[in-house]
């Protein structure tokens, strides 16, 4: 397996590098082939982001059947295959998936609605206690660096954790997740190549 660390510099087309990569070593699952087969529900090559949030819940015990997701973001390697994801049948799955992004109105009134939060937009601290409802898990894919020099998430932790029923810390969190899914991508994409399924 391997990937494409993006983003690339702009005299390089990123789509074109992306279709060149064999999609059976695709790791990160951003070929157009894992990206159509992931919005079939076939098995493929899931983004590593998405794939650890999915783990997180299911380490959890936490049920997404019937539960309204509000995922901020729209990103090809993170909100778009999250969505995919939570609307799959079955487990982690089922979800009714409400994607937000840069153009969306008022989005503080959106996610008051949401049982589970995945904010992935890139703006620090974005997400405020009043845009939590209570009991709400809440789950922060950003990854900031502040003028601080430290690293913040896109949720306010310390005001959203005080409503949220579970939420997740930056860094930490989602942040090892995407390693760790790297990895069981490369192990799975190894064995298909080799015939064997795990
Ligand atoms: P991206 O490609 O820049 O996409 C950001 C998305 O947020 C876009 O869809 C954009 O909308 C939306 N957005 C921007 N400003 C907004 C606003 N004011 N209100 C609502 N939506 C807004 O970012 P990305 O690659 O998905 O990454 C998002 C964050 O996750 C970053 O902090 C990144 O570092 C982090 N990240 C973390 C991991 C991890 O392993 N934890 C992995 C990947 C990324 P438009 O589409 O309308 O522009």
């Amino acid at each position: 397996g391997f990937i494409v660390q993006l983003p690339l510099p702009k005299h390089i087309d990123e789509q074109a590098v992306i279709h060149a990569v064999d999609y059976r070593k695709d790791v990160d699952g951003f070929h157009p082939i894992n990206v159509g087969l992931l919005s079939l529900g076939e098995p493929c090559l899931v983004p590593a982001t998405p794939k650890g949030v999915i783990e997180l819940l299911k380490h959890y015990n936490i049920s997404t059947e019937g539960k309204h997701v509000v995922v901020l973001g729209r990103s090809n390697i993170v909100g778009k295959p999250i969505a995919q994801l939570f609307l799959q049948k079955g487990a982690q799955g089922n979800a009714t998936v409400t994607i937000c992004h840069s153009r969306t109105k008022d989005i503080a009134s959106i996610c008051r609605q949401a049982d589970i939060v995945v904010a992935a937009i890139g703006i620090p601290l974005f997400v405020k206690k009043e845009m939590v409802k209570e009991g709400a898990i809440v789950i922060d894919v950003g990854i900031n660096r502040g003028a601080d020099g430290k690293l913040h998430g896109d949720v306010n932790f310390a005001e959203a954790g005080e409503k949220a029923g579970y939420i997740t810390p930056v860094p930490g969190g989602v942040g090892p997740m995407t390693r760790a899914m790297l990895m069981l991508n490369t192990v799975e994409a190894a064995a298909r190549q080799s015939g064997k399924t795990l």
